[in-house]
């Protein structure tokens, strides 16, 4: 993905009020491979439910505040990313809310999604078998994956700008 400045991420939160975003906490943003991300995703460490996604949607930079519920699911279980689709043990998937943006949002309309606990998708995304005959290219499972997963992103941000 394109970069972000701490400026493109502070303007581009969609359903929190201006004190959220400005008491929101940043990630190191130098320390991030933009090429190896479909979106910028981080939890905050002060408020432990509380995340952020930020990703393009064309040449805007759209992000959403969420808030992960409190339950966690049946240890042992397996669950799975809804944005990502990588299956994983349950303490590493968390049910996400967002809420709605705009007066929706203030309406107490919120967005349900179940997504990976530490909104790193891109990273366990890029995880692959060895090259073995007869499978796909690595570099084309990554590609396949990537595409799924900005997909789902945008169809997941788009849901939480549309109005009720
Ligand atoms: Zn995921």
């Amino acid at each position: 993905m394109k970069p972000l400045s701490e400026t493109d991420i502070r303007s581009s939160i969609v359903n929190a009020t201006r004190g959220e975003i400005e008491r929101m906490p940043l990630p190191g943003l130098h320390e991030v491979l933009w090429d190896e991300r479909e979106y910028l995703g981080w939890r905050d460490p002060r408020a432990p439910l509380r995340g952020y996604l930020v990703h393009w949607v064309d040449d805007q930079p759209v992000g959403v505040m969420l808030r992960a519920s409190g339950a966690s699911m049946r240890p042992g279980i397996s669950a799975m990313c809804s944005l990502c689709h990588t299956p994983q043990p349950s303490d590493q998937v968390a049910l996400f809310a967002a809420a709605k943006a705009g007066q929706a949002g203030r309406d107490g309309n919120t967005v349900g999604m179940y997504i990976c606990a530490d909104l790193a998708c891109s990273l366990i995304i890029r995880i692959v078998p060895p090259k073995m005959p007869m499978q796909p290219e690595p570099s084309e499972i990554v590609a396949r994956r990537a595409e799924g997963l900005m997909g789902r992103v945008q169809s997941f941000t788009a849901d939480i700008m549309k109005a009720v």
